[in-house]
C-alpha cells in the first residue's frame, strides 16, 4: 500500500490514468485522488505531494521506479529541462488518443452535453518543426540542474544562457542548442548569436537587476520561405546595435525582414513597444491555401500554419458555405479564419479587442483583393448587438475562437437572442467550451465534434464544434 513519508513523499504509487492539463493521476486506497505532472499512465512512481487538499493532491515525480510501457525515449536533448514538448515520452498515437479523450470527458462526461459521435482527432502531419513563431531568451542566470547544485557547495558564478525560460522561473534560462520547434535557420542563428555576442564579451540581461544588453531574439519563419528576426536589447547602445544586426544580416542571407527593439521596461512584452525595421521588408508573407496573410513583428499569427490550414478547414466544412451567407467571426484576431472562408460568404464580418490586429486583418483583407470582408476592433461582447446587426444583416453563420477563457456570458446571452442558423465554435480550451455550449445547449444542437491538433508533443487541444439551431 502506498504510504507517504515525513517528507511528504509517497512511495510506490500506480499511475493509472491521464487526467488534464499534461497530469496524470493515481488513485490512494481511500480514493484520494493524486494529479501529478511528468508522469504517465502505467508509470510506477515516488511523488512529492506540493498541494494538499482533501480529497485530493498535487504531486511532483521524486523518482521513476518503473516507467510504463508506454514510454518512448524522447528525441530532444532538452527534454525534461526545458518546458516546450513535455509529451515526448508519449508516442504520438497516444499523444492524439489524451487529447480525444479529453475532449470527451470535457464535454460529455464532465459537460453532460448532449453529443454526436465525436470525429476521431486529426493529427499534424509534421510533429516536429511546425511552429512558426519562437521567442528565445538571452540570460545571464542560466538554469542549474538540482544534481549541479547538490554537487557543489560554493555559491555559482552567473553564466549567460540563450534558451527557453525554465518552467517557473522567470530568471533562469535553460540553454538550447537546438530546437525541434522550428526547422529553416533557427538553430544555426541561436549557435551564431551566441558565438558572437560572448566573443566580444556583451552582457545578458539580468532579469533580477534589470539591466544587460542582449534580452530576447524572436524568430518567425513562414512556409513561403520568409524569415522575420526581431533581436531585443535591453540597453540602447547604437555601436554593439548596428555592428550586431549588419554582422547578423550579412550571415543570415535566408533572413528576409530583420528589426530589433529596445525594451527597457520591466517585462519582456513588446506590444507596447517601438520595433525598428532595419534591414529587408518590414513583414514576411505567410500563406493559408490560396491566401496571403502580412505578419508583422507584433501580428499574433496561428503557430502552426500548415495545421491552421487544416484547422481552417474544418470551420469551412462545418459552416457548409454557399456563397450567400453573411458570416460573423468573432475574436477574430488578424482575421485569418474569416477570410479564408470568404470565398464562401456573401460578406464577413470580424470582430476582435486588438486595434492593431483589425489593421492587419484590412490589410489581409485588401491584400487578398476582397472587398466582402469588414472588421471592427473592440469588445466582442459590446459590439455584437442589433445595430451592427440591423447595418450588416442577421448571421446565417457566426465563427467564434475565444481565448481560453472562453465567451462572457454577455456574449452567450446575445447569441441566445440573435439565433443565427449555425455557429461554429472553435476552442482552445474544451473545459471553458464546455460551460460555454451548456448555456447554448437550450436553443443550439451540438451536431459534430472535430478535435484538431495543433501542438505535438504539448497537451493543448484545439476543438471545433458546429451547433444548430434546435
Ligand atoms: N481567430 C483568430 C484568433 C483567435 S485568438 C485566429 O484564428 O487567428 C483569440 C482572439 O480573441 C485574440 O486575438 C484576442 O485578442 C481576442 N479577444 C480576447 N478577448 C476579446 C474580446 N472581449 N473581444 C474581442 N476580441 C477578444
Amino acid at each position: 500500500m502506498a504510504r507517504r513519508n515525513k517528507n511528504n513523499v509517497i512511495k510506490n504509487l500506480l499511475v493509472d490514468s491521464y487526467a488534464a492539463e499534461g497530469k496524470s493521476v493515481a488513485h490512494l486506497e481511500d480514493g484520494k485522488v493524486i494529479f501529478i505532472e511528468n508522469a504517465i499512465p502505467g508509470d510506477r512512481v515516488d511523488v512529492r505531494i506540493v498541494k494538499d487538499k482533501k480529497s485530493w493532491a498535487e504531486g511532483k515525480v521524486e523518482m521513476l521506479i518503473a516507467a510504463s510501457k508506454q514510454r518512448i525515449e524522447p528525441f530532444c536533448e532538452h527534454f525534461g529541462l526545458c518546458g516546450g514538448c513535455k509529451w515526448q515520452m508519449l508516442p504520438y498515437s497516444l499523444q492524439l488518443q489524451y487529447k480525444q479523450q479529453q475532449v470527451y470527458d470535457q464535454l460529455n462526461r464532465i459537460g453532460k452535453l448532449t453529443l454526436p459521435t465525436l470525429l476521431p482527432i486529426i493529427g499534424s502531419e509534421h510533429t516536429t518543426y511546425y511552429r512558426n513563431k519562437l521567442e528565445f531568451t538571452f540570460s545571464n542566470q542560466r538554469y542549474r540542474t538540482i544534481e549541479e547544485i547538490k554537487e557543489r557547495s560554493d555559491k555559482f558564478e552567473p553564466e549567460p544562457a540563450l534558451g527557453f525560460h525554465a518552467p517557473g522561473l522567470f530568471d533562469k534560462v535553460v540553454p538550447i542548442n537546438q530546437c525541434y520547434l522550428q526547422g529553416g535557420i533557427t538553430s544555426q542563428l541561436l549557435q551564431w548569436l551566441k558565438g558572437y555576442t560572448i566573443e566580444r564579451g556583451y552582457s545578458y540581461y539580468d532579469a533580477r537587476r534589470h539591466e544587460g544588453m542582449f534580452r530576447n531574439v524572436i524568430i518567425r519563419v513562414a512556409t513561403t520561405g520568409d524569415v522575420l528576426v526581431n533581436l531585443i536589447f535591453g540597453t540602447e547602445d547604437e555601436g554593439i546595435i548596428n555592428e550586431t544586426m549588419d554582422a547578423l544580416y550579412a550571415q543570415f542571407p535566408a533572413i528576409t525582414s530583420l528589426h530589433y527593439t529596445i525594451n527597457t521596461k520591466l517585462n519582456d512584452s513588446i506590444y507596447d513597444l517601438d520595433v525598428v525595421p532595419y534591414k529587408g521588408k518590414p513583414f514576411i508573407i505567410e500563406k493559408l491555401g490560396e491566401y496571403s496573410f502580412k505578419i508583422s513583428p507584433k501580428s499574433f499569427f496561428q503557430t502552426n500554419s500548415l495545421q491552421a490550414t487544416v484547422l481552417y478547414n474544418v470551420v469551412a466544412a462545418f459552416a457548409g458555405l454557399t456563397g450567400s451567407e453573411v458570416v460573423y467571426d468573432l475574436y477574430c484576431g488578424t482575421g485569418s479564419i474569416g477570410i479564408y472562408c470568404s470565398a464562401g460568404a456573401k460578406r464577413v464580418i470580424g470582430i476582435e479587442l486588438i486595434e492593431d490586429a483589425i489593421k492587419d486583418a484590412k490589410e489581409n483583407a485588401s491584400l487578398n483583393g476582397l472587398t466582402n470582408c469588414t472588421f471592427y476592433f473592440g469588445d466582442v461582447a459590446a459590439l455584437y448587438n442589433d445595430s451592427l446587426l440591423q447595418q450588416h444583416g442577421k448571421p446565417d453563420v457566426i465563427i467564434t475562437d475565444p481565448p481560453r477563457a472562453g465567451m462572457s456570458e454577455k456574449l452567450i446571452n446575445q447569441l441566445i437572442h440573435i439565433k443565427a442558423p449555425k455557429v461554429v465554435y472553435v476552442s482552445c480550451n474544451p473545459a471553458t467550451q464546455a460551460r460555454d455550449l451548456q448555456l447554448l445547449e437550450g436553443i443550439y444542437a451540438i451536431t459534430k465534434v472535430q478535435p484538431v491538433d495543433m501542438f505535438p508533443h504539448t497537451h493543448h487541444i484545439e476543438n471545433v464544434a458546429l451547433l444548430e439551431l434546435k
